[in-house]
């Protein structure tokens, strides 16, 4: 069992909303990357969403408290003796593990992306047709003061008529 983001056997598992498990170290960092602009992070594994929210437990009513997990949660595997690995073996995996680590902050940070963009969609749509009915909102002005100003001066011509017949 290894983690796929460092490649080497977990070091203090944590898992996922969506089951993955990974290092608590590694997924953290992919975290840290992003934690500034969003609190949604997606699965390295398979791009699953979930929110680093810390919920403040004295929020929550103490019967629901038990069911309530935090996003990212401790694993324990069965009593495995992790053996130490060669240390050729070894600085090879800590090259792997750099790797992993770095592809895992640049997808989290390309999905943020993602999403980012798709909202700047939405809000450019949104804007836009914003900007078209405000412009619609100014013809219709337009028009009707144009409507106002006839109905005045046929007001002004009705009420001439109306003193010469009195
Ligand atoms: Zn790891
Ligand atoms: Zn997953």
């Amino acid at each position: 069992m290894s983690c796929s983001i460092c490649y080497e056997r977990f070091t203090s598992p944590v898992s996922l909303p969506c089951g993955h498990v990974f290092c608590r170290e590694c997924i953290q960092r992919t975290v840290d990357t992003i934690k500034c602009c969003s609190v949604q992070h997606f699965c390295p594994t398979c791009r699953a969403a979930y929110n680093v929210v810390t919920i403040d437990s004295s929020l929550i009513p103490p019967y629901l408290r038990p069911h309530v997990l935090p996003p990212i949660r401790p694993v324990f595997f069965g009593s495995g003796s992790p053996s130490s690995p060669a240390s050729a073996e070894s600085s090879h995996q800590n090259t792997a593990a750099s790797i992993g680590r770095v592809t895992a902050e640049a997808d989290a940070l390309r999905t943020s992306c993602i999403t980012w963009r798709q909202r700047a969609e939405v809000h450019a749509a949104a804007n836009a047709a914003l900007l078209g009915f405000a412009r619609k909102a100014k013809e219709a002005a337009l028009r009707m003061r144009s409507e106002r100003d006839a109905a005045r001066s046929e007001c002004l011509v009705l009420k001439r008529k109306l003193s010469e017949i009195m």
